[in-house]
């Protein structure tokens, strides 16, 4: 059956691998590291590429190919790979494209371990990068320089939930021969699309959303086929190889990742509103929410608004600490995108090291507070964040 027009629940639902000799209705787990050349000569056709198989699974795995497949399917990509982690991804997704000398523009907002590759890992191998602020448009193209060879960038960001124009920075790189690369996971593919804009690489963490239930660890890079090749040759010969069980799990939960959206969405815009009712919030950010600064551009790139919301205390750092000690059902981790609705204090905990400045270049106030919104039913979420809120006053 042809997918490609299918809807989105239709294609992460019915992309499936071959059936084996037992007709087996769902997709078994192939734990072998390796497979059995049919002869010599189908042996020596696998591995010149000339015909399509599994060699190795630090090459290929049906069960991660069939999630890969998927994604690439529900993101418009041509071809991908499965990474063991979102930052396998990330870091070969930059790796495979850069060579000595080569220049990175990135916003400043990356997630933190992307911080670290760009800054303390890259150097090393004489690639360097230029940070660009979140709310400075403009300044995509006034960071170029005769080197520079990827934009990288995240949208909403993290944890301010500012947003980046994919389809105008797209047109910058463009005019320049620079690739893009955008890492997807606050938004999903069934939310926000941005090869559809014009971005030539699409990473994840799959260990967010994708998972959805906080299991294990995961990731993805999507591009197009001549793209991918390129990373395909880092990652066959330097092992970042999902393991099949990963594969297994994270394609069925592609399955139920629209109606599992459809909830955290829905869920984060009723306490979004709901927050910015309550008389111990300063501000609330929400993509989808009117008050917004970027609600126009939210409703173009987003399906909807995602599901996280961030919003500020009125009486900053120690308000925002006594929120947390206050919460009673929601959970305290520095995770994202799971069943069970997260806070998180960024001030306190994820951008401590960073100084005052630092964080107010990324839009990090005392005050700040992060909620991933889960899939609890909604009256007993907005029960539990007022009720802290009320006991965090001063
Ligand atoms: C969590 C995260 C990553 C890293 O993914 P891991 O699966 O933890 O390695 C990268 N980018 C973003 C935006 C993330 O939230």
């Amino acid at each position: 059956m042809e997918l490609r027009n299918k809807a989105f629940e239709t294609k992460a639902i019915r992309q499936q691998v071959p059936k084996t000799a037992q007709n087996e209705h769902s997709v078994p787990i192939f734990a072998t590291s390796s497979y059995q050349f049919e002869d010599a000569e189908h042996a020596r056709a696998l591995f010149a590429q000339e015909v399509e198989g599994n060699i190795y699974s630090r090459y290929s795995n049906p069960n991660n190919d069939e999630f890969v497949d998927k994604l690439c399917l529900l993101e418009g990509a041509e071809a991908g790979i499965a990474t063991a982690s979102g930052m396998a991804a990330m870091f070969v997704s930059i790796a495979s494209f850069l060579n000595q000398g080569d220049h990175v523009v990135a916003c400043r907002s990356v997630f933190g371990s992307t911080h670290q590759i760009l800054t303390q890992l890259l150097p090393r191998w004489g690639v360097t990068h230029t940070y660009v602020d979140v709310n400075d448009p403009d300044g995509w193209e006034k960071a170029i320089q005769p080197n520079t060879k990827m934009f990288f960038f995240e949208t909403p960001s993290n944890p301010a939930l500012d947003l980046l124009d994919i389809e105008k920075i797209v047109a910058v790189a463009k005019a320049h021969n620079i690739l893009v690369n955008v890492d997807n996971c606050f938004a999903t593919p069934y939310l926000q699309n941005p090869i559809s804009w014009g971005a030539d690489i699409v990473t994840h963490s799959a260990t967010k959303f994708i998972d959805g239930q906080g299991r294990m660890l995961g990731g993805a890079i999507l591009g197009n086929r001549e793209a991918i090749d390129k990373v395909m040759f880092m990652a066959r010969h330097t092992g970042p190889a999902m393991s099949p069980f990963n594969g297994w799990i994270l394609s069925k939960s592609l399955e139920t990742l629209a109606v599992r959206m459809d909830r955290h969405c829905s869920n984060a815009m009723e306490l979004a509103k709901f927050l910015s009712e309550h008389d111990q919030v300063a501000k609330v950010k929400y993509p989808h929410l009117e008050s917004h600064p970027q609600y126009e551009l939210g409703r173009k790139q987003m399906r909807k608004g995602g599901g996280i919301v961030t919003f500020e205390v009125k009486d900053g750092l120690e308000q925002g600490r006594n929120f947390l000690n206050a919460l009673e059902m929601l959970s305290l981790s520095a995770n994202l995108g799971d069943t069970r609705s997260i806070a998180t204090h960024p001030a306190s905990t994820t951008h401590s090291k960073l100084s005052d400045e630092e964080r107010e270049e990324v839009g990090i106030s005392k005050g700040l507070v992060r909620i991933s919104t889960g899939l609890e039913n909604i009256s007993d979420i907005i029960e539990d964040i007022d009720q802290a809120l009320h006991r965090s006053k001063k």
